[in-house]
Formats: C-alpha cells, sequence, structure tokens
C-alpha cells in the first residue's frame, strides 16, 4: 500500500518500531442516483483515491488510543465500557465517536475487538459531502478485522459502520457511503441496489477523470430540507398505492405507471416522486450506457440528473447551479451535477483526464468571477475500496 510520503513522519514519530498494521479506506462520490437512496433505488457511487490512512499496534491492556493527526487530538477510552448513547444525549468529543461506534457495532456483533493504539490521517476534505466520516469507520473497522483474525466481507463490514454512524454517532445515513469506502474498485463505479444490497463494479471509460468542485458554500438547510424531501416520498408511496396496492417504496412504481398516475398527487409531492422515478430509470439507463462505453450519453445522465435535483426536487442552490453552467461550456466535458443532499457542498464532473489542467482552470476562474467565490477542486479517480497490510517483521 503506498502510504503519501508526507504522512510517514507522523506514522514513525508516534510509532518507535514499525505498526502492527495500516489500513487505508476512501472517501466516495456519487455519480448518479441521488436522493434514492431512501426510496430503495439504484445508486452509482465511486470509491476516490483521497483516503483515511491509519497505522495500528494492539495492546493487550483493553485500550483504545487515538492521535487524530488532522484535528491534533489525542485519547484513551476503555473499549469494555463503550455504550450507545441515550436519545438525545450528544458524544462528547464528536470526533472519538467514529472510532468508538465501530467498535461498539463490532462488540454488538460479537466480534473480537482488540486494543490498539492508532495514528490517523487523511486527505478527504471532512464535511465537504465526499464522506470523510464513513472512510474514518471503514479503516478502523478493517483494522480491528485483520488484528482480531475474524472473517467477514467488505458488505457486511460496511453495514456495521453504517450501524456505528446511525445509532452510536447518531446520524441517520444509508449504507452507500460506508459501501463505496468497503468494496471500490479502481478505474470503476459501483452500481449498487439499496433494496437487495447487490452490487457490481461498472467500468468508467479509460482516458475519463472525476472532478469534484466544493461550493465552499456549508449546507445550512440540508438537516430539515432532507425530512421535508423523505416525507413527501412517502406521502407520494401513500397516495399511489391507491393505483397500486401493496406499493412499498418509489422503486417499485415505473415510469409509464407514474405518467398514468401522478396527476392525483397535490402539485409539490409530485415534483418530488417525479424526480425519483425518473432519477431510478436513469441510473438503470447510465448501466447501458457505460456498458456500451457512451460516455456521452452518460454525461447527458448527470446533467438531466442535476435539472432534475434543481426544478423538481429543489435541493440546489446558485452556486451549484452556477458551477455547472460554467463546467458545461469548458473543454473536455461529459456531465456534471450536485452531488450529496444539496444546499450547498459539491458538484461532481466527469470529464476527458486529458482536459483535466484547463477544465479545472475554467472551472475556477468561472466561478470566481461569477460569485466573487473561491472554489476547492480535486481531480480524483475511481479508486480500490479498503485494504489493510501488516508492516511487523
Ligand atoms: P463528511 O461529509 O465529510 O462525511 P461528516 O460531518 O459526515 O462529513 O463527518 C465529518 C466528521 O468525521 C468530522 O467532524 C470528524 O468527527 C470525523 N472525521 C473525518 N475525517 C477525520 C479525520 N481526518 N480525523 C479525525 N476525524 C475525522
Ligand atoms: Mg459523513
Amino acid at each position: 500500500m503506498d502510504i503519501p510520503a508526507s504522512l510517514v513522519p507522523s506514522f514513525q514519530q508516534i510509532f518507535e518500531h514499525s505498526p502492527a498494521l495500516v489500513a487505508r479506506a476512501p472517501g466516495r462520490v456519487n455519480l448518479l442516483g441521488e436522493h434514492v437512496d431512501y426510496n430503495q433505488g439504484i445508486v452509482l457511487p465511486a470509491a476516490i483515491n483521497r483516503a483515511v490512512y491509519l497505522a495500528a499496534s494492539p495492546t493487550s491492556d483493553g485500550l483504545l488510543t487515538l492521535h487524530a493527526l488532522d484535528l491534533n487530538e489525542h485519547i484513551t477510552v476503555r473499549l469494555d465500557q463503550l455504550e450507545k448513547p441515550q436519545p438525545g444525549e450528544v458524544r462528547s468529543p464528536g470526533w472519538a465517536a467514529y472510532p468508538c461506534g465501530v467498535a461498539w457495532a463490532l462488540q454488538q456483533a460479537g466480534l473480537a475487538v482488540t486494543g490498539m493504539e492508532v495514528v490517523y490521517t487523511s486527505d478527504v476534505p471532512i464535511g465537504s459531502g465526499l464522506s470523510s466520516s464513513a472512510a474514518v469507520e471503514v479503516a478502523f473497522a478493517a483494522a480491528w478485522r485483520a488484528l482480531g483474525g475474524w472473517q467477514m466481507d467488505n458488505l457486511q463490514l460496511a453495514r456495521l459502520c453504517q450501524k456505528a454512524e446511525n445509532q452510536y454517532v447518531g446520524v441517520a445515513s444509508g449504507l452507500m457511503d460506508q459501501f463505496a469506502s468497503a468494496c471500490g474498485v479502481q478505474g470503476h463505479a459501483l452500481l449498487f441496489d439499496t433494496r437487495s444490497l447487490e452490487w457490481r463494479p461498472l467500468e468508467l471509460p479509460a482516458g475519463t477523470a472525476i472532478v469534484v468542485a466544493d461550493s465552499g458554500m456549508r449546507r445550512t438547510l440540508a438537516g430539515s430540507a432532507y425530512n421535508d424531501r423523505r416525507a413527501a416520498c412517502e406521502k407520494a408511496v401513500a397516495l399511489l398505492s391507491v393505483y397500486k396496492p401493496g406499493l412499498q417504496s418509489l422503486r417499485d412504481i415505473s415510469a409509464v405507471e407514474f405518467a398514468a398516475y401522478s396527476v392525483m398527487l397535490p402539485d409539490e409531492v409530485r415534483r418530488r416522486a417525479e424526480h425519483v422515478v425518473k432519477e431510478i430509470l436513469r441510473v438503470e439507463q447510465a448501466e447501458q450506457a457505460l456498458a456500451t462505453g457512451n460516455i456521452q450519453s452518460f454525461g447527458g445522465m448527470m446533467f438531466a440528473c442535476h435539472k432534475s435535483l434543481r426544478d423538481l426536487y429543489e435541493v440546489s442552490i446558485p452556486e451549484l447551479d452556477a458551477l455547472v453552467e460554467i463546467a458545461r461550456h469548458l473543454p473536455g466535458i461529459y456531465g456534471a451535477r450536485l452531488t450529496g443532499a444539496g444546499f450547498g457542498g459539491c458538484t461532481v464532473n466527469l470529464i476527458d483526464a486529458s482536459q483535466a489542467e484547463a477544465f479545472i482552470q475554467g472551472l475556477q476562474a468561472g466561478y470566481e468571477q461569477h460569485t466573487g467565490r473561491q472554489a476547492r477542486v480535486y481531480l480524483c479517480q475511481a479508486s480500490s475500496g479498503v485494504e489493510t497490510e501488516s508492516r511487523r517483521a
């Protein structure tokens, strides 16, 4: 495993000898399938070549000692005293809740969780929607798996990490983030069915690159608006089940059925549901586009997704719209859209890798001219998922 050179001194400084284990777990970006995970839809994320790196030595004292280098924070906790927080209780310190939550979820599953001293650092930007939190969780889970000697496939490991985030950290999130960090495949997007949990890698055409552009706008409204959108989807299911008895989720209604019945829905509910139904269809069509190497068509679906998120689901903001519109006219662009819950955060762009420099310069200059703001831009490749490597002789 290639540890970025800048991290080696920090790892060595803390461990006198080489650590027993190093682990890497990537962040992720979602290429298509937005706001469909809680409607049992299909998503298309990719793990990216930005990751959490940790170095760990096992201890026999039942203690977990954490050195979070990026935060300059250190803490030691007893692994036999981890408890799920009561409703409304806030874990303090929040940053340690991610590794502690993973230990708790593994213990709940009856797995051995050894004491360890861990140094970790990451180049996944924190809080930008590239899932720095899932990367932390998956790296720790993989470290405990390697040191504990138990077997578990990466998808199941991801599910325990999701449980940690949902129940211990207290953040309601789907499985996509942890799944992508755990199961990423180099050069591939991951077609992930959030209902059956079946998945398979889809090769991204050679010569493409993923560019993530952070608008710098924080997702202030995201929490309440997210709940509103979920509620609208549930309402649509309740109303549509009059026409289609047994309807469980918007996944179960085809675009043709939706066209026939949607006139019965109140306007706002109809627009929210229309996004979801058509987005699920788009992901199905995207599979075909990638299978035939039709990257132009795939890019067109990304633009269509953005338009739908902007006009039907109404989760965009002017800064994200500006990034997408500027990208549309730049060299090398195939597709661009907001990624994540919306109301801030990032856009994802699929581009011709050979034009990356001109594209990034154009995007940064255009965004500054249009909004007076600086966009942080990350050139990414679809990367492999979590890995661990023993380092002791
Ligand atoms: P994101 O969209 O990046 O996942 P979250 O708010 O879900 O944003 O998670 C960010 C939190 O995850 C941080 O506040 C911190 O508690 C934890 N975290 C992420 N990266 C690191 C890191 N490098 N070191 C320590 N904790 C981290
Ligand atoms: Mg997160």
